[in-house]
């Protein structure tokens, strides 16, 4: 069995360019005068995006933090979010001193609509959108309930890259989008996150935050006057990326679409298999999403939860690392864990998904071969657990 938490190698021009930047110390994004890598990447991301611009930062939480502190959100404001995400969205909102207002989400691993319509009164500050491993939700009927009321949509889009909504890309339809490169993202860059955004009061607070101090803003590029007047006027959190990240994630902007696609490719063979098996449900995509999955989630049927921790145990006995989401006590994803959360709601319907949650890594670089081989493997071992019950 193929190991599902191997990253793919980093492509070699990145070794040819860290050689030289560990000759020349030159690490710091602000230092050289002018085509530090991590500006490079910031240009190179916005090109690629079709944005008008960029923002490195440390991690995608650092995005988004960044991100909601430029809103200029009055304190304590509420913020929607899924209930289904990883901890570091309501971490973000909390460190942002807003008020996250969790939503139910439905067994497709979206944001049911209804919720979403009912909890989005008109003391919401901001509707931060988090596509939780990929799954976009309505994104259609999100943008237009949040128009008629002028609130800003932020897009989560951390395992996003290389999705699109109605041909749309992913990250790009709100009003600002956040990426990760952690390495379980598409683009690994150890750590490392980005924002995009067309709005240049936005970007301009957002670099300065990020530690743009004195007057590194004009090392971004962006013709704008907008920096100026925030220089010195806000504080400074110092989460920039540095040139090594920058180094080692800018060639694999051209990769995108190649592990897009596989992943896609691998996605569909094994949701086509585990779909065959009446215990397995693969709940499709919707109509207007194009995913660039690497990793699969699925909802077991009918089975109990000592059947589904049989089903993990012998999955991990078979060198397949599947997680059920709500059956792990330390999980980050699940929202009753978000104890740093002052109030915290119940959602029965997002706990009762999260139960029966099936979480696995499918890596890009897997063939059709190796995805045939886990296919083989959970459909055994769901067969055994599944007899076992019925001897
Ligand atoms: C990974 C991830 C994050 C956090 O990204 P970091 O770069 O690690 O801060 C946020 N949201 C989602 C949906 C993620 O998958």
């Amino acid at each position: 069995m193929k190991n599902l938490q191997q990253a793919e190698p980093i492509p070699a021009q990145a070794r040819e360019a860290i050689e030289k930047m560990l000759q020349t110390g030159d690490l710091f994004r602000y230092t050289a005068k002018e085509n530090a890598p991590v500006t490079l990447l910031e240009q190179e991301f916005a090109e690629m995006m079709g944005s008008r611009f960029a923002l490195a930062v440390a991690s995608c939480s650092a995005a988004l933090f960044l991100t909601l502190k430029a809103l200029d959100l009055k304190p304590n404001a509420k913020v929607i979010i899924p209930g289904f995400t990883f901890a570091a969205v309501p971490s973000a909102v909390v460190h942002a001193n807003c008020q996250p207002v969790l939503v139910e989400v439905g067994d497709d691993f979206r944001m049911d609509m209804a919720d979403f319509a009912a909890k989005l009164t008109d003391d919401i500050g901001a509707v931060l959108i988090s596509h939780m491993r990929g799954h976009t939700s309505d994104m259609d009927v999100i943008l237009r309930l949040c128009a008629a009321k002028g609130i800003p949509v932020i897009e989560d889009a951390a395992h996003s890259l290389g999705t699109t909504w109605n041909g749309q890309k992913i990250g790009t339809m709100g009003v600002v989008g956040c990426f990760s490169f952690q390495s379980y993202k598409l683009v690994n860059g150890g750590e490392g996150g980005i924002l995009v955004t067309d709005d240049e009061d936005i970007i301009a607070k957002a670099v300065i935050m990020s530690g743009a101090y004195e007057n590194n803003w004009q090392k971004h590029g962006c013709d704008t006057d907008c920096f100026a007047k925030y220089q010195n006027t806000l504080p400074l959190y110092n989460t920039r990326m540095n040139n090594l990240s920058a180094t080692v994630i800018r060639p694999q902007l051209a990769e995108v679409p190649r592990r897009a696609a596989n992943g896609l490719r691998n996605h569909e063979h094994l949701a086509a298999r585990l779909n065959s098996h009446p215990n397995l449900t693969v709940p499709p995509a919707l109509k207007p999403e194009h995913r660039a999955p690497d990793s699969i989630q699925f909802l077991l049927e009918d089975m109990s939860e000592p059947q589904a921790r049989a089903l993990m145990a012998s999955s991990a006995s078979l060198g397949l690392p599947l997680q059920i989401f709500g059956l792990h006590t330390e999980n980050a994803r699940v929202f009753w864990n978000w104890k740093f959360i002052k109030d915290l709601p119940e959602l029965p319907q997002t706990r009762a998904m999260l139960m029966r949650a099936c979480d696995l890594r499918l890596p890009a670089s897997l063939s059709l071969a190796d995805v045939d081989q886990i296919a083989d493997a959970l459909l055994a071992c769901v067969n055994q657990v599944v007899q076992a019950k019925a001897a």
